[in-house]
């Protein structure tokens, strides 16, 4: 394009600039305002009389000045453009949304570009500043990460009793048995199993049998600090790692909860059901070859208890 614009492409490229569904101003060196287009208007509630020759900054007070005015003077003095992503800063200037399925964002997620413009004498004596509504795109990734978050719980807990299944418990397990060897903490295991559960299967009922299961792990729930892990290992059997918790301390919580266990009723059809569990428990204050040591001796005081007579806990010595 050699020749200068005629009056008729002059024309046809306002009426682009105008229509476009993106944000176009054009600044001075002084930040004032000399283009102003029809999204910035409607956006804004601005019209192009009032926006005209005004300050950005008294137009938008929510502008980092000091960040925007280094990134304008940069493309001013380079010559070359630059750009903000929403993920850096969510948005330049707050423009409410208003985008119908994307509701559930209050603000306008932008993306901007800052264009240099050279005069004829090739001077930059102005910036345009190009604003894209990104709230879409922003939306559905925060949509996706819950959506991820979700699975990942999911995927890590048991359904019946929204404990963590075994696969992601014997992970954290794992980490715990890391953790020790490398800082010496005091860790230790239960594990129990519910006393004569086939004949709760038996008299009540599979579903009997289900509700039981899903209390014991509420009182599990009750009794443990944020810190341990419990875990459904099996059909009726669980397993809570204690962290920065000895045998003693081990033998002490499997003690409360083997009572709170011989305490509860759970009711059933209007009967109540009432049942026992056998724990077994385990630290790591012997040398050991990995975390599959430590359930093994859990799972052998376990077996002690059962063989003792039930409703009892033993600490593997
Ligand atoms: P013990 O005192 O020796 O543990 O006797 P027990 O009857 O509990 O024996 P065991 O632990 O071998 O039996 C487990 C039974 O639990 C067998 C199985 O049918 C039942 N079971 C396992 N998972 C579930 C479940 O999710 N729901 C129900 N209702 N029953 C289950
Ligand atoms: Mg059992
Ligand atoms: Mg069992």
């Amino acid at each position: 394009m050699n020749d200068p614009l005629d009056l008729n492409e002059f024309h046809w490229l306002l009426t682009i600039v105008q229509s476009i569904d993106v944000g176009v101003v054009v600044l001075d060196r002084d930040y004032r305002v000399q283009v102003w287009n029809t999204f910035m208007e409607n956006r804004s509630g601005v019209q192009p009389k009032d926006a005209n020759s005004r300050s950005f900054f008294s137009l938008f007070p929510e502008v980092d000045r000091e960040w925007f005015s280094r990134k304008v003077e940069s493309v001013a003095t380079l010559g070359t453009p630059a750009f903000t992503i929403w993920e850096q800063r969510p948005y330049l200037v707050r423009f409410k949304n208003y985008q119908p399925i994307t509701g559930q964002e209050d603000f306008m997620y932008q993306n901007t570009t800052l264009l240099p413009l050279r005069s004829t004498n090739s001077e930059i004596s102005h910036i345009c500043l190009v604003i894209y509504d990104v709230t879409d795109v922003a939306t559905n990734r925060h949509q996706l990460q819950a959506a991820n978050a979700k699975l990942q719980k999911l995927s890590s807990t048991d359904r019946l009793t929204g404990l963590y299944n075994r696969g992601h418990w014997e992970e954290s397990l794992k980490v715990a048995y890391a953790r020790n060897q490398r800082y010496g903490n005091a860790t230790s295991l239960v594990m129990f199993d519910i006393d004569h559960f086939k004949r709760v299967n038996d008299t009540y009922g599979h579903q009997a049998g289900d509700k039981v299961i899903e209390r014991v792990a509420e009182v599990v729930r009750e009794h443990v600090r944020d810190s341990d892990v419990a875990g459904r290992y099996g059909g009726e059997e669980f397993g809570v790692v204690l962290s920065d918790t000895d045998k003693a301390g081990g033998r002490f919580f499997a003690e409360r909860l083997r009572k709170a266990i011989e305490g509860l009723e759970v009711l059933h059809e209007g009967q109540g059901i009432r049942f026992t569990i056998s724990l077994g428990v385990a630290d790591l204050s012997r040398p050991s070859i990995s975390h599959a040591d430590l359930i093994a001796w859990a799972d052998h005081a376990l077996y002690a208890s059962k063989k003792g007579g039930r409703n009892r806990v033993t600490v593997y010595e």
